[in-house]
C-alpha cells in the first residue's frame, strides 16, 4: 500500500502523468497572468498618481511663483515697508498652505542660492548646495521620487520674464527657486488599499481556477480512462468485441490499433484452431485405417498367413504415413521456434545440391524422371545446413512426385553479389491459379487423394517457406495447369540476424 502510493507520489511528482500536467497548465494559464496584471496595475498606478501629484504641485508653485515676482519678493523679503510686509504675508500664508495641503515643506531660494523663506524656519538665511537647486537656477526644473522614505522632492525655477537671459537664449531670467518636498504617503496609502483588493480578488480567482483545474484536468483525460477501462475489459475476458473510444482522434486512433491487434490475434486464435483440428484429423486417418484393417482380421476366423501378410503390409504403410505426419509436424513447430536457433555456418551450396540429388536420383528413377543440376557458379552462403537441405529437398521432391512419367526436373543454382537462387522447375502436373496462394499453408493438398497415395502431408512447402523466411529469403512460384512448376528461392549470401540491419 505504502509503496503503491509512494509510486504514485513519484509519477505525480515526475510530471509523467497527463491529468497532472493538464492541471498544472491550467493552473499557471489561469493563474500567472492574474498575478502579472496586479503588479502593472499597482505600480502604473504609483508612476501615474506621482506624476499628477507632482504637475499639481508645481502648477501651484508656478503661482505662487508668479506672485514672489510681481510683489518683487526676492528683493524685499528684509524690507519694513507696510505693502511689502502686507504682501510677503499673503505669499507667506499662501505657501503655508501648500505646505500644509501636501504635507511638506517649501524653501524659496534666491539666485545666490541663499534660502529666503522656509516653512519649516529651520534653514532661512543658510545658503545651499544642491545639485537640483543649480540645476534649476540654470532653467531646468526637476523632480525625484524616494521611494524608500516615501517623498518626492522638486524645484520650481522662479522666471522673471522681463530681465534678460544671461545666454541670450529665449526670454526671462531664473532669478530663484522653490525647493519642495512632500510626503508620498497618501499615494503608497491608496496603492496599498489597491494592491489587498486585487490581492483578494486574486485569492478568490485562484480559488475558482484550482477548482475548475482539477475538474478539468479529471474530464480531459477521463476519454484515456475509458480506453484502459475498455481494453482492461477485453483483457479480463469479459469482451472480444471491437471497443469504441470516440471522444478524441487520439484516443481514436489508439483504440483503432488496439482493435487492429485484437482482430489479428483473433485470426491467430482461429487459425491455432484450424491447425489444431487439422493435426488431429490427420493423425486420426491412417489409425482408422489401422482400427479398419486390424478388426477385418480378426473378424476373419480362418484367414491365411498370405492375407495376415497383405492387412499388415497395409497395417505397415499406414504406421509410416503417421511417422511422416509427426516428422513433418516436429520439423514445423521447430521452424515456428525464434530465428536465433538457427546453426548459421558457411556452407558450399553446390555441394549440397548435389549430395541432396544423389540421394533423390533412386526416387526419381523409379518414376522414370530426368534429373537435371545446371550450376553457373561455385556458391558459398551462411545458412543453416540442415533447414536448407530440408528446403531443397521438398522442393525436389515435389518436383519429382508431381511429375508425369518419362518427365524432366531441373534443378539450377545461380548467385549475384548479395543473393543466391535456388531454382526447381519441372514437367509435372502443374498447380491450378486458384491454388497457388494456398499451397504453402498447413495441409493443403492440391488433390487430397492424389496426394495421399503419393504419400504427401500438405506440410512439405509450410516447412519449406518457414525456413526460407527464418534466413530472410523469399519463395516464389510459376505453374500452368497440365504443363508444369517452376519454384524459385532467393536467399542472401550473408545471413543478417533479426534488429543488426
Ligand atoms: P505434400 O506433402 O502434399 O507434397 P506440400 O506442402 O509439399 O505437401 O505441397 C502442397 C501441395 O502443393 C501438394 O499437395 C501439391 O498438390 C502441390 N505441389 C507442390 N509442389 C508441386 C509441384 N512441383 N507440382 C505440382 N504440384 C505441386
Amino acid at each position: 500500500m505504502a509503496a503503491k502510493i509512494f509510486d504514485q507520489l513519484k509519477l505525480f511528482l515526475s510530471l509523467r502523468s497527463l491529468k497532472v500536467r493538464l492541471f498544472v497548465i491550467i493552473l499557471i494559464v489561469g493563474i500567472v497572468p492574474g498575478i502579472l496584471m496586479r503588479y502593472s496595475i499597482v505600480s502604473n498606478y504609483e508612476e501615474r498618481a506621482v506624476q499628477q501629484r507632482i504637475s499639481t504641485v508645481q502648477n501651484q508653485l508656478l503661482v505662487v511663483g508668479n506672485h514672489l515676482l510681481n510683489n518683487q519678493y526676492l528683493t524685499n523679503y528684509k524690507s519694513n515697508d507696510l505693502a511689502y510686509a502686507n504682501s510677503r504675508a499673503v505669499i507667506d500664508a499662501e505657501l503655508e498652505m501648500i505646505a500644509n495641503l501636501y504635507e511638506g515643506r517649501v524653501m524659496i531660494i534666491d539666485s545666490s542660492l541663499k534660502i529666503v523663506r522656509d516653512t519649516y524656519r529651520l534653514s532661512e538665511g543658510k545658503t545651499i548646495i544642491s545639485e537640483e537647486v543649480i540645476q534649476c537656477l540654470g532653467g531646468q526644473d526637476t523632480y525625484h521620487y524616494d521611494k524608500e522614505h516615501g517623498y518626492i522632492e522638486m524645484t520650481t525655477p522662479i522666471v522673471d520674464p522681463a530681465a534678460e537671459n544671461p545666454d541670450g537664449k529665449g526670454s526671462g531670467k531664473v532669478v530663484g527657486v522653490l525647493l519642495t518636498s512632500f510626503s508620498s504617503d497618501s499615494i503608497v496609502e491608496t496603492m496599498e488599499i489597491l494592491n489587498r483588493n486585487s490581492m483578494v480578488w486574486e485569492q478568490l480567482t485562484m480559488v475558482v481556477i484550482f477548482g475548475v483545474a482539477i475538474v478539468l484536468s479529471i474530464v480531459l483525460t477521463k476519454p484515456f480512462s475509458r480506453v484502459t477501462d475498455a481494453i482492461n475489459e477485453v483483457q479480463a475476458g469479459y469482451s472480444d468485441e471491437p471497443i469504441s473510444v470516440p471522444d478524441y482522434t487520439e484516443t481514436i486512433h489508439i483504440v483503432d490499433a488496439f482493435n487492429q491487434l485484437l482482430e489479428r490475434m483473433k485470426a491467430l486464435d482461429d487459425s491455432r484452431q484450424d491447425f489444431v483440428a487439422n493435426v488431429s484429423h490427420e493423425l486420426k486417418t491412417p489409425m482408422t485405417s489401422i482400427k479398419v484393417l486390424a478388426d477385418s482380421l480378426l473378424a476373419q476366423e480362418d484367414a491365411s498367413a498370405e492375407l495376415y501378410r497383405e492387412f499388415m503390409e497395409d497395417i505397415v504403410s499406414e504406421i509410416d504415413r503417421e511417422n511422416r505426419i509427426i516428422t513433418d509436424l516436429l520439423a514445423l513447430v521447430k521452424m515456428d521456434k525464434k530465428a536465433q536457433e538457427l546453426n548459421i555456418a558457411s556452407v558450399d551450396i553446390n555441394a549440397l545440391t548435389e549430395l541432396i540429388l544423389k540421394r533423390l536420383r533412386p526416387i526419381a528413377r523409379r518414376k522414370d524422371v530426368e534429373l537435371v543440376f545446371e550450376s553457373m557458379r561455385p556458391v558459398t552462403a551462411e545458412v543453416d545446413e540442415v533447414k536448407m537441405t530440408l528446403v531443397m529437398t521438398n522442393l525436389v521432391e515435389n518436383a519429382i512426385k508431381y511429375n508425369k512419367e518419362h518427365g524432366w526436373v531441373k534443378v539450377e543454382l545461380d548467385a549475384d553479389h548479395q543473393y543466391f537462387t535456388f531454382k526447381v522447375s519441372d514437367s509435372g502436373l502443374g498447380i491450378p491459379e486458384e491454388s497457388l496462394a494456398y499451397i504453402y499453408e498447413r495441409f493443403y493438398r492440391v488433390d487430397k487423394s492424389h496426394s495421399r497415395e503419393i504419400g504427401g502431408t500438405g506440410l512439405g512447402l509450410a516447412i519449406t517457406k518457414s525456413a526460407v523466411l527464418m534466413h530472410r529469403g523469399s519463395i516464389t512460384v510459376t505453374s500452368t495447369e497440365g504443363e508444369g512448376s517452376c519454384f524459385t528461392v532467393k536467399i542472401p549470401l550473408i545471413y543478417i540476424a533479426q534488429g543488426k540491419e
